[in-house]
């Protein structure tokens, strides 16, 4: 049984589409099982009946026709209760119901199992016997396993009404839930960008004219050449620095004399172009392999890139360049900036990955431009997204195909809504975070890249509570040296003068990859990251300290934070190389200043040290994306636990609250800057408990504003308390979303707040 069970699943991973693995599915189960008849229903738009989507058995013009409601029919027992069925004569049971229309015979033997995903019964598989037969257990758990891969591919593709309002769910469209990566909302036709260049398959052929094939392949290259300077240029326009450098390196490896000096030599010697390029490309892309060191192996990846992107031009010899849709959503497994960069700005409604995580360049790039994104859908919906309609919601992780006009009408009033909204807040750019009883909180910007400073300004940000240094980190093709480093920090601080700017030391590890600096590890979230790694590779440390003391010179308004303190000896190292790249600087000649010192509360050992951390530090920052993850075990990129993923969690909040105090008695000034902070209610319960200052998104900052100054800090306690005292994240929900009701504030909680 393991075996066959390992071919399914294995022709199943290579289904292109949900029908194929459907069909494979029934196919393979009526075979192996020697049954008569086997089916899979699957849910429809309602949730309460399911339709016959695929049989090896039945008259295949059942499919789409034969139905059963919750308790209707042996099937509709089994997706009412969620259990497995199993039944010798089923023309005996009181549900027996069959269709001898679709050439089905009234059957004996019955065995169903529910198509489970996430607890929600999606379907069902069931096989059927025209005489009696008692299915064995091991016969039942074979079902079942094979049910349990269906789920995963059925969820992708199956109609899923959760979380729509009613006029919705009547009118549904297909539904594919991932991670949000940037929020908004956006319509256009699917275009997956990859090409469907396959390099490594390329096979020799002669060439009939080696001069001709030799000029075209020249052609090539110049035309790749000019398409990526010309998507730097754009990109530089949007994106300063750090995403114009990724380019550079692209530019850089196509200069390289001898690798299309090698193409050329095997086109004379009488390949095809698109055989020469193969051949020269594996050639060099396996030199780089061999290297033992991580950033250089990298490269290989990069020489292959390049590789398909002259391919592409090859087999598109006289094509014209490519037309984007007048609304387009890039869809791929993932997708790389050089391929946002190709799409105008204006033609770009969204962005789809396969797989990927908020912390992609895709999706960092994506909330830069403010393009809505969403990460790991899966991948069984790829082939079948391109040229479709798509709604993309990045504000909860979904994208609907081919959405209903009820669904777009729903989105474009919310879009509508939020322009409105915006401009409402707008007004409130200038006035200080202030409850009406006159609690004051710091409302500050988180940021990355160069380009989140202007919206922070604009915002009315009164200061950067984090600013993420990986970031410039992790869209380059080599670390940054101290020189680059400098000028980034100090263009930063200068943005800001005189108002404070808290930068983060390299954050990296875990999720976060850098690609010349490859960490494999079996467990990475609890590995070797942020100041872990850097205390671990002081070279690496001790440059971006130097480049951050210079840049602190001049204006004097950089504090420092250290990320995934987890015991006071990390925050003693760390001071120890500060100091020792101070005095190195002083002696080499270098304006420079120390900042005051920070440590993030993002691990939860971090919390009931607060006390010896406070002898050590001048201030404190509570990380609650992380700490979410630590204290709960979920894994914050993880799209099957993401339902458990949540801030509110009351065990969170007491966390939070704990350290508050703490900190407070310490006489230390304590921050929020995870994702909680911009959460208008959450930002209430955190001014409740005493923060001195929450750092959010910019966009956030108007709404949290908004909120603040609505409540009174008593009426906040009020709900702090009930809060703290809740058994769970649901009631905590429950109760800001009617405090924030009656306040008339509900449009300021996200559709997931006001739905959860
Ligand atoms: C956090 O963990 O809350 C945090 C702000 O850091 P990051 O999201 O960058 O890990
Ligand atoms: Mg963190």
């Amino acid at each position: 049984m393991l075996d066959t069970l390992r071919q399914i699943t294995e022709e199943l991973s290579r289904a292109t589409s949900l029908e194929d693995a459907l069909a494979i599915v029934v196919h393979r189960v009526k075979e192996y099982l020697a049954v008569d008849v086997c089916s899979v229903y699957l849910i429809d738009a309602s949730g309460s009946s399911c339709i016959l989507m695929a049989t090896d058995g039945l008259d295949p013009k059942a499919v789409g026709r034969i139905q059963f409601g919750q308790r209707e029919g042996l099937v509709g027992l089994v997706l009412e209760s969620g259990q497995p069925l199993s039944i010798t004569n089923a023309q005996q049971h009181p549900h027996f119901r069959y269709f001898p229309e679709y050439g089905e015979e009234a059957y004996h033997a019955f065995l169903g199992v529910p198509i489970i995903h996430y607890r929600q019964v999606l379907g069902v598989l069931a096989v059927r016997q025209t005489n009696d037969r008692t299915f064995t257990g091991a016969e039942e758990a074979f079902l079942l396993t094979i049910a349990a891969e269906l789920a995963g591919l059925a969820h992708a593709a199956t109609v899923s009404a959760s979380g729509l309002s009613d006029q919705m769910t009547t009118h549904a469209a297909t539904v594919l839930t991932g991670i949000k990566a940037a929020p908004g909302a956006g319509i256009g036709v699917a275009v997956i960008p990859s090409p469907a260049a396959e390099l490594e398959s390329m096979p020799d052929r002669s060439a009939d004219d080696p001069e001709a094939e030799e000029a075209v392949f020249r052609q090539a290259v110049v035309a790749v050449q000019l398409e990526l300077r010309a998507s730097g240029e754009r990109m530089a326009a949007r994106v300063p620095t750090e995403a114009h450098a990724m380019f550079q390196v692209y530019a850089a490896l196509l200069d390289d004399e001898e690798m299309f000096a090698d193409t050329i030599k095997r086109i004379r010697a009488g390949n095809w172009a698109p055989g020469a390029l193969r051949a020269t490309i594996a050639e060099h892309a396996r030199v780089f392999e061999k290297m033992d060191d991580p950033y250089l192996r990298a490269r290989a990846e990069d020489i292959r890139g390049l590789g398909r992107r002259v391919l592409l031009r090859l087999q598109s010899r006289n094509a014209p360049p490519r037309q984007y849709p007048k609304r387009c959503v890039l869809v791929g497994e993932e997708i790389s900036v050089a391929r946002i960069a190709d799409v105008p700005i204006e033609q770009l409604a969204g962005i789809v990955c396969t797989r990927g995580s908020p912390f992609s360049h895709a999706a960092i790039l994506a909330r830069t431009l403010r393009i809505p994104a969403v990460m790991d859908i899966g991948s069984v919906a790829f082939a079948q997204l391109d040229d479709r309609e798509l709604l993309v919601d990045g504000y909860q992780g979904r994208v609907f195909v081919e959405p209903s006009p009820a669904v777009r009408e729903e989105f474009q009033r919310l879009i509508k809504d939020e322009g409105e909204l915006a401009k409402e807040l707008e007004a409130l750019r200038d006035l200080p975070a202030e409850t009406p009883d006159g609690a004051r909180v710091l409302l500050q910007a988180n940021a990355g890249l160069l380009s989140d400073l202007v919206p922070a300004l604009d915002a009315g940000a009164e200061g950067i509570g984090l600013y993420r240094t990986e970031f410039s980190f992790m869209v380059r093709d080599a670390f940054p040296n101290e020189d680059d480093q400098y000028q980034v920090y100090a263009d930063v601080l200068a943005a800001f003068a005189p108002r404070p700017v808290t930068m983060r030391s390299l954050d990296v590890g875990g999720d976060k990859a850098l690609p010349y600096f490859p960490v494999a590890e079996d467990n990475a979230l609890l590995g070797w990251r942020g100041v872990r790694l850097t205390l671990d590779n002081p070279g690496i440390f001790l440059t971006q300290l130097r480049a951050m003391l210079r840049a602190n010179a001049k204006h004097g308004n950089l504090q420092l934070l250290l990320p995934m303190i987890s015991a006071c000896q990390e925050v003693d190292d760390a001071r120890e190389l500060m100091e020792r790249a101070y005095s190195e600087l002083v002696q080499g000649g270098h304006a420079a200043r120390q900042p005051p010192v920070g440590a993030m509360i993002e691990v939860p050992s971090a919390i009931y040290q607060i006390a010896d951390l406070a002898k050590r530090v001048d201030f404190f920052s509570i990380g609650t994306n992380d700490l979410t993850q630590y204290l709960l075990a979920v894994d914050r990129n993880n799209a099957r636990v993401a339902g458990r993923y949540d801030n509110l969690h009351p065990a969170v909040l007491r966390a939070v609250d704990h350290a508050v105090r703490e900190a407070r008695e310490c006489g230390k000034t304590l921050s929020v800057c995870g994702e909680m902070a911009g959460e208008p209610a959450c930002a209430v319960l955190l001014m409740a408990m005493g923060v001195d200052a929450l750092s959010m998104a910019s966009p956030s900052l108007p709404r949290v504003k908004r909120a603040l100054r609505t409540f009174t800090r008593r009426q906040a306690q009020d709900l702090l308390a009930e809060a703290l005292r809740a058994e769970d994240a649901a009631e905590v929900h429950r109760l800001l979303n009617d405090a924030f009701e009656q306040a008339a504030l509900s449009s300021l909680i996200t559709p997931r707040q006001s739905r959860a």
